[in-house]
């Protein structure tokens, strides 16, 4: 998988950075910054390293040329060598990386939050998971600031290639037709996962996406890219519509 990024990066016009190493292979980012005003797209998957569908869709997109000109782009596709490397959730200690983004105890969490801090605000993040448990596809939002949410259209888009998880309960929360938008203060949650911290410091928009692990893996995947492709075609659209400076008042 790393040695595919490694190829597919380039090719699509992707600067391939390393900016950790773990016993497994090194923390990779791509990036692409197009020419002219754009929205700032993030994209990350492979945190939860039993989840192979997430990294492998943002494998199949950059392949497939859909990280194009429409956005400036910023993936970590493998936050967790190691466990990919092994098949677990954790990392070769055992943390659980993503609930490692406010004490920081992973050499890992505290890499990619070193290099997000050299990148700029994002317009939207997209991290992608898998979930055990779950019956269908659902997704997680933190919108603090109330803007045009895309919820409810990546969960539309997703429900021609596979079921939502219509559960009025999921991870112990309240969801609504495969969404959940915790109400209480996720700051204030003992331990951050990757959306949260990305939510504190870096954007405004945050989704967490979540395929079943029950389902077949090319339907995992292809749950993710309808999700992805969606959330993408919105985002770029939506930006459009407010311009990144406004117009000088008239005199
Ligand atoms: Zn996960």
């Amino acid at each position: 998988m790393a040695a595919r990024f490694a190829a597919a990066g380039p090719a699509a016009g992707f600067r391939v950075e390393h900016f950790g190493e773990t016993a497994a292979g090194p923390l990779i980012a791509l990036t692409k910054r197009t020419p002219g005003p754009r929205p700032r797209i993030y994209l990350s998957a492979g945190i939860h390293g039993d989840e192979p569908a997430p990294p492998l869709a943002l494998l199949e997109l950059l392949e497939a040329g859909r990280f194009d000109g429409r956005a400036n782009w910023f993936l970590c596709p493998m936050l967790n060598p190691n466990g990919l490397a092994r098949g677990t959730r954790e990392n070769a200690d055992g943390l659980d990386l993503n609930r490692d983004y406010k004490d920081l105890q992973s050499a890992e969490a505290r890499a990619h939050v070193g290099w997000l801090q050299r990148q700029p605000n994002f317009t939207v993040t997209l991290s992608v998971h898998e979930d055990w448990e779950s019956t269908g596809f659902y997704l997680y939002e933190l919108n603090p600031d109330q803007r045009p949410s895309l919820a409810e259209p990546i969960i539309a888009a997703v429900t021609a290639v596979c079921p939502i998880d219509l559960s009025p309960l999921i991870d112990g929360r309240e969801s609504k037709g495969g969404i959940l938008r915790p109400v209480s203060d996720p700051l204030l949650r003992e331990k951050w996962p990757e959306s949260i911290y990305l939510r504190a410091s870096h954007t405004t928009l945050t989704y967490t996406i979540e395929s079943p692990s029950a389902f077949p893996l090319a339907q995992r995947i292809a749950a993710h890219r309808a999700a992805l492709e969606t959330a993408i075609t919105l985002t770029v659209r939506d930006w459009r519509k407010t311009p990144a400076n406004p117009p000088a008042a008239a005199p």
